[in-house]
């Protein structure tokens, strides 16, 4: 079987164009669609992942608030900055990125930022309202792989969707949208036993664990559609860097064998930044018609 590469690109680059339209015309009405970025430390990754979220925001006409904080701030500090950002009309969207460091207390720094503004969709308002299908902020990459299954058309109903992972941010809003979208789900974590029997029987199989290539080819129904979240960095010396990126699943082993799959990195990636520019949409649009 021809196993096509679901590629994130063109799903992104879609949105794209839509964000950039309605850019222009809040715009119009006087309105810069703003995300407020705060970093503390340097650590390379978050580094990197906050500067192509920036770039992103000023490519499409949007605004971009760059807080970078030294390692060593407080909590108490990091929740002032937050409490001014609230209480700034002109920023629509707060993002904290993480991981921050250990002194600080990171559920309190999230639950600062004023629900309005949670475009990451981390807040338990924000999880509440997916919780009873309800309008608001999606995690960004759980939105994603979303929208990365429409865009491919891939039939949902009655299929039989296994989530492996159950994190706040991946596992567990993604499991509940394709119960939404009247899949049979299961979702599987570190205490399966077994997990192949599980994934064996997905239609969609989605890996979002952290674990480079858990997933192989022998556990894997034929013709599944496969999404593979994972970003894992394994040693390689024969790449500049000193390592190169896989996902949760064996992708040689599955190819040819799956009728789907995303490639890692390049598929589930780049959607993850295109949801949190859409949350940041979605924020002023509301701000223009509540304001
Ligand atoms: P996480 O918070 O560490 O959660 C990992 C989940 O995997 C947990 O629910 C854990 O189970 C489960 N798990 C761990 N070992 C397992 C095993 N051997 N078998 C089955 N389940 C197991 O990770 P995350 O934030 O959800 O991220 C998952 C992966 O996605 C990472 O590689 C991350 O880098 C990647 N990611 C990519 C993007 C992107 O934009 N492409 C965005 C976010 C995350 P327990 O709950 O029992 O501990």
């Amino acid at each position: 079987m021809d196993t096509v590469r679901m590629e994130g690109k063109p799903v992104a680059e879609k949105l794209y164009q839509a964000i950039r339209s309605e850019v222009m015309d809040l715009k119009r009405h006087g309105i810069v669609p703003c995300l407020a970025v705060i970093l503390v430390g340097d650590n390379p990754a978050s580094v990197s992942y906050v500067t192509a979220k920036e770039r992103t925001c000023e490519e499409l006409g949007m605004r971009s608030v760059d807080l970078r904080l030294a390692p060593h701030v407080t909590t108490e500090e990091l929740i002032s900055k937050i409490q001014e950002l609230n209480a700034d009309a002109s920023v629509h969207g707060i993002l904290v990125q993480l991981p921050l460091p250990e002194h600080i207390d990171s559920r309190k720094v999230l639950f600062a930022i004023d629900a309005a503004k949670d475009v990451d969709g981390f807040l338990p308002y924000s999880a509440g309202l997916l919780m009873t299908g309800q309008p608001g902020f999606v995690p960004c990459t759980p939105a994603g792989v979303m929208e990365m299954l429409d865009y491919y058309q891939i039939p949902l109903q009655g299929k039989h969707a296994v989530v492996v992972g159950r994190s706040l941010t991946v596992g567990k809003p993604l499991a509940l949208l394709l119960l939404d979208r009247h899949c049979t789900l299961s979702v599987c974590h570190s205490r399966t036993p077994d997990l192949g029997t599980i994934t064996r029987q997905a239609d969609i199989l989605v890996a979002a664990v952290g674990r480079p290539q858990l997933i192989r080819g022998d556990m894997v129904k034929e013709g599944a559609v496969v999404i593979d979240v994972g970003v894992n960095r394994i040693d390689d010396p024969t790449k500049p860097r000193g390592f190169r990126l896989v996902g949760d699943t064996v992708h040689a082993e599955l190819l040819g064998k799956v009728s789907y799959l995303t490639p890692v990195p390049g598929g589930v990636g780049p959607m993850t930044i295109a949801m949190l520019m859409k949350n940041t949409l979605t924020a002023a649009l509301k701000s223009h018609s509540t304001g």
